[in-house]
């Protein structure tokens, strides 16, 4: 199914953004005031931190995405470099601030969370296909939707131009038009992105769990993988093979931020190495267990060695 995915090559296209994360008892109600009780800085981003999963996953990967010319971009860029990502497509918008999340988080574990785009707003679709023009011909490429869908929609069409197998991870979900989802080789999705692709409405009943990659595959034309947090994931191969993957039991979750990240990232580099889909997807889920026992984010993500030792 992979053949041109053959070689260990990623290149991820997407978002990086520090993420400030607060600590409170409760979140603030409009026009309060609440104090935290702690806050510290980390590297984020859908795709930094996928970048991020699929080096440790022991990809050679690459990532397309824009930075500020500030403290914050310095930060994000090293802490890619220092993952072994290659930063060359990185580009710097001297204009903009690098992407910040501020993230909320209550002692209930409830969340709130204001993204603000910055220099991520101006990763566009023209600075995507300069990016892909220079890059080396990547055999995977991965994209998530937290840069403009003009730029989503470009890398797909670069990527099936030049024979790439395309991952498209439609989180946060957005609507994409046909022409750019007729490149996809591969949707991942969590089961909310899942049902809202298939249009369903929150909160109305819909289809079980298990018949959710089968109906994005017939709608899509591709293989699909459904993430569904502690229930594992349920895979669609291209050849119509419904697999399903249980979660690795972890003894206490005490963070889940960046777990999807951490299994696209980990499931594009096994697929790169040549791996099935089934065995890719076992892979990840180990490695996105692995994280969830660890506070963050890309500071969660294991080393491929640890998630081998699991498996083996
Ligand atoms: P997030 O937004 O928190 O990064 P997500 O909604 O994109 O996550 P999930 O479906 O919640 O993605 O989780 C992705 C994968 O991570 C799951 O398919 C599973 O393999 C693993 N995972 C998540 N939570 C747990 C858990 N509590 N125990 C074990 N594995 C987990």
């Amino acid at each position: 199914m992979l053949s041109s995915a053959r070689n260990g090559q990623v290149l991820v296209i997407g978002s990086a953004n520090e993420d400030h994360v607060l600590t409170v008892d409760a979140l603030p109600v409009p026009g309060a005031t609440v104090l935290a009780g702690s806050s510290t800085l980390t590297a984020g981003g859908k795709g930094a931190n996928q970048a991020v999963a699929a080096a440790r996953g022991g990809a050679d990967t690459a990532f397309v995405a824009a930075l500020g010319a500030d403290d914050r971009g310095a930060r994000l860029r090293a802490a890619l470099e220092g993952a072994g990502v290659d930063t060359r497509l990185v580009g710097r918008r001297p204009g903009a601030p690098t992407g910040l999340a501020v993230v909320t988080v209550a002692a209930s574990g409830e969340n709130a969370i204001v993204v603000a785009a910055g220099a991520n707003a101006e990763l566009d679709a023209d600075a995507v296909e300069a990016a892909l023009a220079d890059a080396t011909p990547a055999h995977l490429v991965v994209v998530q939707c937290e840069i403009p869908v003009p730029a989503v929609c470009r890398a797909l069409e670069v990527a099936g131009r030049r024979g790439a197998f395309a991952i498209l991870n439609l989180a946060p979900f957005v609507a994409l038009p046909e022409r750019a989802l007729r490149a996809v080789g591969l949707l991942v999705v969590n089961e909310s992105e899942a049902r809202a692709a298939l249009g369903e409405r929150p909160g109305a009943a819909g289809r079980a769990v298990d018949d959710l990659a089968p109906a994005l595959a017939a709608r899509f034309g591709c293989a699909v993988v459904v993430t569904l947090g502690a229930r594992g994931a349920r895979c669609r191969t291209r050849e119509g093979r419904d697999v399903t993957v249980p979660a690795h039991p972890v003894p206490d979750a005490v963070d889940t931020t960046g777990a999807g990240d951490a299994f696209v990232g980990f499931l594009a580099a096994a697929l790169a190495r040549g791996a099935d889909l089934a065995d890719a997807a076992r892979t990840a889920s180990v490695a996105a267990a692995l994280s969830v026992q660890r506070p963050g984010a890309q500071a969660s993500f294991p080393a491929l060695a640890e998630v081998d030792a699991v498996l083996a």
